[in-house]
């Protein structure tokens, strides 16, 4: 996935264009851009965890919200 460095909020970021890697992973992995509302969420909560089997992409961050509820950490 080439490099990248962990920004502020504990995401990985790639050092060639700023991207976060978790939604290139997503991307690559429906074979589409993710569009600007749509959000990826980690399943395992583990943000550094960026395997395509733990990503899931809501249509919102609404949605989003929803599944995060449930967290004690949100
Ligand atoms: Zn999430």
């Amino acid at each position: 996935m080439g490099w990248f460095f962990t920004d502020k909020k504990g995401y990985k970021r790639s050092t060639t264009d700023n991207e976060l890697i978790h939604r290139k992973v997503a991307s690559k992995k429906l074979g589409r851009t993710i569009g600007e509302k749509e959000v990826v969420h980690h399943l395992n909560r583990n943000k550094l965890d960026n395997r395509p089997s733990n990503l899931y992409v809501f249509k919102s961050q609404n949605s989003h919200n929803k599944a995060h509820k449930k967290d004690d950490w949100w």
